[in-house]
C-alpha cells in the first residue's frame, strides 16, 4: 500500500521530546502481523504528557503517539484476526515504547486486539478509550474484592475521563456515588451521569488525619498524591479504593497503614497497559452492558488530529471535560 496519510510522531529534538506531523506510508510502520485502518484514537492523560510535555515520556523515538486505537482489520498474517474485523486497542506500551494510534494506519501485534462489542462504534469503542476501559477495570477489581451493590462509592477527578465513566459504571451498578470534583460548574453533567453528591475537590486535599469520619464504602480514585491518603483515611470498614492515576502527585504524603490494619480497608493498584486479556475481555463486555451509546454521546466530544497538539496542552491543564475522541482523517 503505497498511499500516504498523516501521523503524530514523537521525536527527539535538542530541546527534549516534541511531536510533529508527518506523512507516512504503510513501509514505516512496524513490522507486526495485523494491519488496522484506524478510525478514531482518543485523547487520554497520558497522550498529554506525551505530546505536550517536554520531559522525554516516549522510551523508544521515532514513534506515533495515541495511547489507543478503534478500527477495521485490513490484513493479518495471523488467523486470529480477518480483514473486516472490528477492534480496539489499549495500551500495550503505544506511545510510550510502541508506535500508537494517531495515524491512519497501524500495524500491531494479534494478541493486542479486542474485538469491539456489537453494541458499539469504532467511535463508541473511542469515547471510552482507555480512561473508561481503566474505569471499568477498576469497577471489577471492587466486584471482586466483594463490595456489595447499593453502596456508597465515591469517585475522585469526576470530571475528567476515567471519572466520567466511573460515575456512569458505578451508578449502572446501583451504587449511589459521591463525585469530587474542582469544578462546580461540571455538578449537572455529573448528575446526568449518575452522580448523587458532591464534595470539593479542595476537601480532599492537603495533610489530614491518619483516620477520619468514615464516609465511603469504596472509592474509585485516579487523582493519587495527598487526595487518596485522605480517601483512605475516610473509607468505611471494610472497604477497598482502586488508584490508577496521579494527577495530584506519585507520592503518598502523609500516608499511613492504620486505615489498613485498623480497618481492613484495601488498596487496589490498577494498570490497564499490561492487563492480561481476560481482564480487558470482562471489562468491555461490562462496558457493553452497562453504557448506553446516548452516555457516551452526552461525555464525549470528537476532535480531529490536526488539533491533538492543543488539546494536550489542556487535559495537563484540568480543562478537558469528560472524553476526547480523535478522528484520524481530518
Ligand atoms: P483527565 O485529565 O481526563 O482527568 C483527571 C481529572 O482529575 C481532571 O479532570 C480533574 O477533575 C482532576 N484533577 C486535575 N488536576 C488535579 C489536581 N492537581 N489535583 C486533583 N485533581 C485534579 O485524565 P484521565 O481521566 O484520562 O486520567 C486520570 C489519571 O489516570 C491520569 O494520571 C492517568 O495517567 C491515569 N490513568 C492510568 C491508567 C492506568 O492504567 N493505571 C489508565 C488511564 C489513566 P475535576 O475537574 O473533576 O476535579
Amino acid at each position: 500500500m503505497s498511499e500516504t496519510f498523516r501521523a503524530l510522531v514523537v521525536e527527539d529534538s535538542e530541546s527534549g521530546q516534541t511531536a510533529n506531523f508527518r506523512d507516512l506510508t504503510t513501509a514505516d510502520l512496524p513490522d507486526h502481523a495485523v494491519l488496522v485502518e484506524v478510525e478514531y484514537s482518543s485523547l487520554n492523560y497520558k497522550d498529554g504528557l506525551v505530546v505536550a510535555s517536554p520531559q522525554k515520556m516516549a522510551r523508544t523515538t521515532p514513534l506515533i503517539a495515541g495511547a489507543d486505537l478503534a478500527g477495521t482489520v485490513v490484513e493479518s498474517s495471523d488467523p486470529a484476526w480477518s480483514a473486516g474485523d472490528r477492534v480496539v486497542v489499549n495500551g500495550w506500551g503505544m506511545s510510550e515504547t510502541q508506535s500508537g494510534g494517531y495515524t491512519r494506519y497501524q500495524r500491531v501485534k494479534p494478541e493486542w486486539l479486542v474485538r469491539i462489542p456489537d453494541a458499539f462504534s469504532t467511535r463508541d469503542a473511542m469515547a471510552i478509550g482507555t480512561a473508561g476501559y481503566t474505569s471499568a477495570l477498576c469497577l471489577d477489581k471492587l466486584d471482586n474484592w466483594g463490595l456489595a451493590a447499593g453502596s456508597e462509592v465515591l469517585v475522585t477527578g469526576a470530571a475528567g475521563g476515567v471519572g466520567s465513566i466511573a460515575i456512569a459504571l458505578a451508578a449502572a451498578a446501583g451504587h449511589t456515588v459521591v463525585a469530587a470534583t474542582g469544578r462546580p460548574e461540571t455538578h449537572d453533567y455529573l448528575t446526568a451521569l449518575g452522580a448523587s453528591s458532591f464534595i470539593a475537590r479542595a476537601e480532599l486535599q492537603g495533610e489530614g488525619r491518619p483516620l477520619g469520619k468514615e464516609r465511603w464504602d469504596a472509592a474509585v480514585d485516579s487523582v493519587g498524591g495527598s487526595t487518596l491518603v485522605n480517601v483512605l483515611a475516610q473509607t468505611r470498614y471494610g472497604g477497598a479504593v482502586t488508584a490508577c492515576g496521579l494527577v495530584e502527585a506519585p507520592a503518598m504524603p502523609g500516608a499511613t497503614v492504620l486505615p489498613h490494619i485498623l480497618r481492613g480497608v484495601g488498596l487496589l493498584g490498577v494498570d490497564s497497559v499490561n492487563a492480561p486479556q481476560a481482564l480487558r475481555e470482562a471489562a468491555w463486555q461490562r462496558l457493553a452492558r452497562d453504557l448506553p451509546s446516548a452516555t457516551l454521546d452526552s461525555l464525549s466530544v470528537v476532535e480531529p488530529l490536526s488539533d491533538v497538539p492543543r488539546l494536550a496542552a489542556e487535559i495537563l491543564d484540568g480543562k478537558v471535560r469528560g472524553r476526547v475522541v480523535i478522528d484520524v482523517t481530518a
